[in-house]
């Protein structure tokens, strides 16, 4: 499988300001120190292996949207938020190139982050495409009919032309979708939301969003265990610190780092993706985030296998 993160941010798209920009330029010239380069490329080779990320990079301001690569003969991606429509691009483009043209969409809930890129995606406007949306929620197909409501958006969900279905998955069940095993999981949420486990051949991915983890709530962490048992891969809502949780942001439906690390050490998971950035946060603050993750995952590690602590940007590819 591969796992391609098209949004990563939470909430609300952001995008990069002018300032952040030039502060980017000015911190590259300065560890340049007046060296000169043949090219651009030998310039870009330079930023990539002797800046930070925060630096040469960025962690990109899509909401969430994530393929998995595995699918037999179907694309398969998590969630329809503002990256939807670079993906949908990029598929259409694979199509132009044989690939067949049917999406599979899994749908974690119904917030607007998670469906806004909807109206954007393209192939919902094209007459060959087959998409289907499954959800844990029996009210998906209103939330998508409703954004698109001529209160709210020009084009109304009718007008759209691909064969668009909607099917409401039980939890806890496994189910097949074109090769691949896929199990749902209600996490603690405003309206409910659902983590997935995609399983084929050996390889699992988690996809585990907006889901605040109560740490004084042990059945219902022993469940996430069992779910992330082994993953290749979680990819896990770590929009906040841990100080924020337990204080400010308690009951707002997300979960910290920290929270994270512990669930995945638990689970023996072998890569924890933070995902769901707070749209406060700068390159810089998210940075630092992971490296506090990965200094905190190597203090209570405790002879345990080693979790590789990943963190997820827009673009990033990550195969399992
Ligand atoms: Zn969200
Ligand atoms: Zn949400």
């Amino acid at each position: 499988m591969l796992v391609r993160f098209w949004g990563t941010r939470g909430s609300l798209p952001v995008a990069a300001h002018a300032p952040q920009v030039q502060a980017k330029i000015a911190r590259a010239l300065m560890a340049a120190q007046g060296r000169s380069f043949a090219d651009e490329a030998a310039a870009a080779a330079f930023a990539r292996d002797n800046l930070d990320f925060a630096t040469y990079g960025s962690y990109g301001g899509a909401t969430s949207c994530v393929e998995i690569e595995g699918g037999d003969d179907a694309f398969f991606v998590c969630d329809l938020g503002s990256g939807v429509r670079e993906f949908g691009i990029d598929s259409l483009k694979r199509c132009a190139a044989g690939h067949p043209r049917t999406w599979h969409v899994f749908l974690s809930h119904l917030h607007w982050d998670h469906i806004m890129g909807f109206p954007f995606f393209g192939p919902a406007y094209d007459p060959g495409a087959t998409i289907v949306i499954h959800a844990g929620h029996a009210d998906a197909e209103e939330a998508l009919r409703r954004q698109q409501e001529e209160i709210s958006f020009p084009v109304s969900f009718d007008w759209l032309r691909a064969n668009i279905s909607f099917v409401t998955h039980a939890l806890d069940e496994p189910f097949e979708v074109a090769g691949v095993t896929v199990t749902l999981i209600r996490q603690h949420h405003s309206h409910d939301s659902h983590g997935f486990r995609f399983t084929r051949d050996g390889r699992t991915a988690i996809y585990s969003t907006d889901s605040e983890h109560k740490l004084d709530d042990m059945e219902s962490e022993a469940a996430f265990e069992a779910f992330f048992a082994g993953a290749d891969l979680v990819i896990c809502d770590t929009m906040y610190s841990l100080g924020d949780t337990v204080s400010l942001k308690q009951d707002w439906g997300h979960s910290s780092n920290i929270v994270a690390v512990d669930l995945c050490h638990a689970a023996a998971a072998k890569q924890l993706a933070l995902f769901h950035h707070e749209p406060t946060y700068s390159d810089e603050d998210i940075q630092r985030m992971h490296a506090e993750t990965v200094r905190y995952e190597e203090l209570v590690r405790a002879g345990r296998p080693k979790l590789q602590v990943i963190c997820a940007y827009d673009g990033l590819e990550v195969p399992i």
